[in-house]
């Protein structure tokens, strides 16, 4: 009998990891379970290209339809694995089918964090299928409450402004995008939204989310209170560990897993934003939570799982594109840190480093994707920051 790699997600991160098994010359079977019903597909685009109605699902497949077939890869999309077996190297799946493995990846995500309301008229934006729901209630002439001023908030409230609906965006902190940019680019990405007329409040803890008013209103700790037609929630994700920790496997916040992937289970991997593992730069087990580091994971995982040498870790980076403008960030950003800017921020063009102990920890950038590729090289160089080393045009 040949040997079985099993997938289970069908996220980026399982897609490269099985792409990757056979582009490095494996030749057993390989099995793709993913709970969603769909062909794999983009995640980024559910809040950009998908919500916005500007690409249909074919453009966002992630790979060709015959690709599958292809590669030999045995992709059951609508297939959700309910439990693992360590002892026995089996999975179950929701009908009851035991699958054996040799090799077992674990790539199975996150779900959005959310509040119990009970409303229909609350949504959670993760998936393809939380799309319609949410397109319906931001159409045209709507109104939306934003809970929440990370990527995926920022994000939905450009797109459900450029729907033409009216849109309230709540953050609880001081400012926007805060995990992942310096307080000066928050500044900036505040302005972006203001300028298209998105009503932003930050500092403002929601107390009660519930139907009244329009369709739905927050009541806010001061008292006051903000009114929509519909509400997203989008305060963060929740590893989906679910699987993981009912097998006994290690988990803290994502199942942890070492330099080669491997979770504490043998013959068991992790890979993607389900995975914790500690970045050499860091010191510290966190979870990535962006596309590229997904990808560049699921591909190491699978030379990890051939017993192949993986590369070290790359800086993880992402980008987000608001309001037609396009932001990309790398590293790691602490509000801490001695901030150098490179051009004009108001202008929405420049390079925005965060220096630690004189070395860059951290960068974003606008319209300058080049001399953010140069950032990136210099944080994982760890080298001393001259801003001639980036000055690429
Ligand atoms: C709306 C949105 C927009 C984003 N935009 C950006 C962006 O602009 N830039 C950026 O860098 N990053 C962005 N991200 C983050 C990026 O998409 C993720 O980091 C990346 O998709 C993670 O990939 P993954 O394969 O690890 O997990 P996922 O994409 O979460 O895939 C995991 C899959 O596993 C399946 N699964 C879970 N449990 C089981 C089970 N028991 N059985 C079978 N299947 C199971 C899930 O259904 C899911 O399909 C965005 C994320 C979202 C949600």
């Amino acid at each position: 009998m040949s040997a079985r790699i099993v997938i289970v997600g069908t996220g980026v991160a399982g897609v490269t990891a099985a792409q990757t098994l056979r582009r490095e010359g494996y030749a057993g079977e390989i099995l793709l379970l993913g709970a969603e019903p769909d062909l794999p597909y983009r995640r980024p685009a559910v809040s950009k290209e998908l919500l916005a109605g500007t690409a249909v699902f074919d453009r966002v497949l992630l790979k060709p339809v015959k690709f599958w077939a292809d590669n030999a890869i045995e992709l059951r999309p609508a297939t959700r694995v309910v439990a693992v077996d360590t002892d026995r190297s089996t999975v179950r799946l929701h009908t009851g089918e035991l699958l054996g493995y040799d090799s077992l990846l674990l790539a199975t995500g996150a779900r959005a964090r959310t509040l119990e309301t009970g409303s229909a008229r609350v949504h959670t934006l993760r998936t393809r299928a939380d799309v319609t729901a949410l397109q319906s209630a931001v159409d045209a002439g709507g109104s939306l409450l934003v809970l929440g001023g990370g990527l995926i908030g920022c994000e939905v409230a450009a797109t459900a402004r450029g729907l033409g609906a009216r849109v309230t965006l709540l953050e609880a902190g001081p400012a926007l995008l805060a995990r992942i940019v310096p307080a000066a680019v928050s500044e900036v990405v505040h302005a972006l939204h203001r300028e298209h007329g998105v009503l932003v409040e930050n500092d403002v803890r929601t107390a009660e989310l519930a139907e009244g008013g329009e369709g739905v209103t927050a009541t806010v700790a001061d008292g006051r209170t903000f009114s929509a037609a519909a509400a997203l929630i989008a305060v963060g994700s929740v590893p989906d560990t679910a699987l993981a920790e009912a097998a006994g496997i290690a988990v803290r916040d994502g199942i942890v897993v070492d330099q080669h992937y491997r979770t504490s289970a043998p013959g068991v991997f992790a890979a993607g934003d389900v995975a914790s593992s500690c970045h050499p730069h860091r010191g510290v087990f966190e979870r990535a939570q962006h596309w590229n580091a997904a990808l560049s994971d699921g591909a190491a995982a699978a030379r990890a799982i051939l017993g192949r040498p993986t590369a070290p870790a790359e800086i993880p980076w992402g980008w987000t594109d608001q309001h037609g403008v396009s932001m990309q960030f790398a590293g790691w950003v602490h509000p801490h840190d001695e901030l150098i800017v490179e051009g004009d921020p108001a202008a929405r063009d420049f390079l925005a480093v965060a220096l630690r102990d004189g070395r860059p920890v951290g960068a974003v950038a606008m319209a300058r994707p080049r001399e953010l590729r140069a950032a990136r090289a210099l944080i994982a160089a760890g080298e001393p920051w001259s801003t001639e080393l980036v000055r690429v045009r």
